[in-house]
């Protein structure tokens, strides 16, 4: 299908508000029915791109648009998990087939081997060798609310040092169990997948599409003491040996947060942004990750660069920014995490701990959607002390700049929710001022029908609600 095909089809299938029934009914329905009407007929940026990118994937995959738009169409309101797990999927399937050396050619859509299997979302050829993909993509929106509260644990610590820390501080653990699920999933499902003898020699990737806080992926991964493509791994029952690689995009925010607060909420930057949200290659500063199975015996030469940094528990690198660091703890109160406990000895590990089991004043207000933080690399100071007490001293030293806000370089930014409110007063002025206008004047959504005839029955039952609650 053309673009204009994929948006007819698009509106053939999402219903508009004319019917009660259909009132609250898909994420969908606010930025196809409500955004033209009070936007004097624009097309809402996330419709422009998803539509633009179906088009593209559909010249290469048969019917593709189809089958991602009759998906799409099942998912209700209340299953937002399902809808941004489908958009990941389209996410991760276009930047592929557009790396260099993709075969656009020769994408299969959940390859299975044999009827009723379970399968991963596609197999396709990358440097004239067979991938096989899955992908996940979780909402983390209820996440992003309980993220900030105190001291974020993420990584594996022992039982005494959390005690520690649990004494005055509120405790938050890391989405470490789900990213264990993920790699446990896409396991099986590459075992099953490689029953047919055709598929059997293919190669694997799961691809997690994180939001801005990728560290957390990083250290689920990959922190030396506790990561799960390590030798060290909190979950040793399995070391995945089915998954050859981990991808993780840091890219779900700008979709969810989309969506975030239901119909309402637009896009930080204003009017959206010019960049296409599903392309990559427009975010080249918030690149992926890209971890190797050290236990999969397969050896994926392919050079990701492209599209993400590779890491690993030996490759992980001082010089990355925070956000590629794999953090054990991150002191939300002062946005300052540490990596490289397990670089320390007992007696330092210990008195590290104890510099943030007191309570703090929250110093910044944090930004819920992009990660703003700095990292202490306790691996570096160690490396450039001449003793632990030099080191302690140097941590210390951090941790006060930090208290004071001095190593922050932090924007202070209006709180994601003072701005959604914003938003949502602003959408509902225009939506009411347009709702007083005469029923037989052209109406406002600029189709030429007089207003009886559009938007007045499109949006009868239209409601201002918020779908997420604070
Ligand atoms: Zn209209």
């Amino acid at each position: 299908m053309d673009k204009a095909e994929i948006q007819s089809y698009l509106y053939d299938k999402i219903n508009d508000y004319s019917k009660r029934e259909n009132q609250n009914k898909h994420l969908f329905q606010y930025i196809m029915y409500v955004y033209p009407y009070i936007y004097q007929g624009k097309t809402h940026w996330f419709l422009t791109h998803l539509i633009e990118i179906l088009a593209y994937i559909d010249e290469y995959v048969k019917d593709y648009s189809k089958i991602t738009i009759d998906k799409i169409e099942t998912i209700g309101k209340n299953n937002p998990e399902q809808i941004f797990q489908i958009l990941g999927e389209v996410l991760a399937l276009y930047n592929l087939m557009n790396m260099p050396g993709a075969d656009k050619s020769t994408i299969e859509l959940e390859p299975k081997s044999y009827k009723g299997a379970k399968n991963p979302e596609f197999r396709m050829k990358l440097n004239d060798e067979w991938f096989a993909i899955e992908v996940k993509t979780p909402d983390l929106t209820p996440f992003k609310e309980i993220r900030h509260n105190g001291i974020q644990i993420t990584s594996r610590l022992k039982q005494s040092e959390i005690e520690i820390l649990k004494e005055k501080r509120e405790i938050v653990f890391s989405k470490d169990l789900k990213i264990q699920y993920y790699l446990e999933n896409a396991n099986e499902k590459f075992v099953a997948y490689k029953q047919n003898a055709m598929y059997k020699d293919d190669k694997t990737i799961l691809i997690i599409v994180w939001d801005d806080f990728i560290n957390e992926c990083v250290s689920t991964l990959v922190n030396p003491h506790s990561g799960l493509l390590t030798k060290e791994s909190f979950y040793i029952e399995s070391n995945f040996q089915n998954v050859d690689a981990v991808m993780v995009f840091r890219h779900s925010h700008h979709l969810q947060h989309l969506f975030y607060f239901g119909e309402l909420l637009s896009y930080r930057l204003g009017d959206g942004p010019s960049r296409n949200v599903f392309d990559l290659s427009e975010y080249s500063i918030t690149a992926g990750v890209y971890c190797k199975n050290p236990f999969s015996s397969k050896n994926i030469l392919y050079d990701f660069l492209d599209i993400a940094y590779p890491i690993s528990e030996e490759e992980i690198s001082v010089n990355f920014v925070a956000e590629y660091q794999p953090t054990d703890i991150i002191d939300w109160t002062i946005a300052l995490g540490i990596s490289g406990l397990s670089y320390c000895s007992e007696e330092l590990r210990y008195k590290i701990i104890n510099l943030f089991k007191e309570n703090r004043e929250f110093k910044l207000k944090n930004s819920k959607i992009t990660a703003d933080l700095s990292v202490i690399s306790l691996k570096r100071i160690i490396e450039d002390a001449s003793d632990e007490e030099e080191a302690l001293k140097h941590v210390k030293q951090i941790i006060k700049l930090s208290e004071r806000g001095g190593m922050l370089n932090i924007p202070r930014i209006e709180s994601d929710w003072n701005l959604i409110n914003t938003i949502n007063a602003n959408v509902k002025k225009r939506f009411n001022k347009f709702k007083g206008q005469r029923l037989d004047s052209s109406c406002m959504c600029n189709s030429g029908q007089k207003y009886y005839d559009c938007c007045y029955k499109k949006l009868r039952y239209f409601k201002f609600t918020k779908y997420y609650t604070p």
